[in-house]
């Protein structure tokens, strides 16, 4: 059995949890506040939290984990990244008050404090920047310290951007940008090596959720199309190896095209193959997508 550490709560528990189970890993839950899971054969999850994962994973209390980049980052633990699961996509950003005249890093005063819930991540920040603050440790809600005076600056995560504008907080530089993460141990567990089988497990499981992956931003469209258009038809449908082009029983001068679209480009394509007289065109969502 290998273990993977899920974050129990929070913006990427729910979404991992979805992830794994479109992945064919279905999470088998004794009851809302188990703390472990069965994950099929192979696997059995434990629930921690997502500020734990990157410590339980460097001292193999877990196999895998799954938590934001920001908390490996900060956590300094020699994890590797494995695959980016492109949820919970956020950027740790240096924020000030809307009305100070800062504008840059550079203009922040030496001897600033600076809030953040993340002051390792915050403190390479500004050493890098050769601007010398004081970090001001918190443990949450940063965007309210200027308001309390306890701090000038905030570091803090930022996805819409309207928390801060509902703080009266203005933007002035990122930090770093992160998304949702499949960790493993230092020392490459997906590449070939002495423990061949733990190797083969690992690639499997990469594989499976980057089939996921790859599926979510693709479509699958089938349409019916004049045989004589099939030339500027496959202009329009590219498809992962071009379209596949099937004969319809009495179909007459139509054939049928199917391809795989990308799901940004499927209103203009269905746009196009109408221009090209199409009819009868389906499109459905993609579970798993292999090349
Ligand atoms: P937003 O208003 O959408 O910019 O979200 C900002 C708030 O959500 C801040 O309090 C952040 O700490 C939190 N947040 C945003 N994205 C994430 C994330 N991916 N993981 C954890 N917290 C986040």
């Amino acid at each position: 059995m290998y273990r993977i550490a899920l974050p129990n709560k929070g913006r990427l528990a729910d979404d991992s949890r979805a992830l794994f189970a479109d992945a064919g890993l279905d999470v088998r839950v004794r009851g809302d506040r188990a703390l472990s899971a069965s994950l099929g054969e192979l696997f059995e999850a434990i629930f921690v939290r997502a500020e734990d994962i990157p410590e339980f994973v460097a001292d193999g209390a877990a196999d895998l984990g799954v938590t934001g980049w920001d908390l490996v980052a900060e956590s300094e633990r020699p994890v590797e990244p494995l695959l980016d699961l492109e949820f919970g996509r956020c950027r740790l950003a240096v924020a000030v008050s809307d009305g100070c005249g800062i504008q840059q890093v550079a203009d922040i005063p030496a001897g600033s404090r600076v809030a953040t819930t993340f002051p390792k991540l915050t403190a390479r920040f500004f050493a890098d920047a050769n601007v010398r603050v004081d970090i001001v440790p918190v443990s949450g809600a940063a965007e309210i310290a200027p308001h309390l005076g306890i701090a000038d600056v905030i570091v803090d995560l930022v996805s819409t951007g309207s928390t801060l504008r509902v703080n009266g907080l203005r933007e002035v530089a990122t930090v770093c940008e992160s998304s949702a993460r499949l960790i493993g141990r230092g020392g490459s567990p997906g590449a070939p090596s002495h423990d061949d089988d733990r190797s083969r497990v690992v690639r499997g499981l990469v594989a499976a959720l980057q089939s996921v992956i790859r599926a979510k931003g693709q479509r699958y469209l089938m349409a019916n199309v004049p045989r004589e258009a099939l030339g500027r038809v496959k202009q329009v449908l590219p498809g992962l190896n071009g379209p596949t082009v099937v004969d319809i029983l009495n179909g007459g001068d139509q054939v049928a095209v199917h391809a795989v679209v990308r799901a940004s480009d499927i209103y203009r394509t269905i746009g196009d193959l109408q221009a090209l007289g199409a009819s009868g065109m389906l499109v459905t969502r993609i579970e798993r997508l292999v090349p």
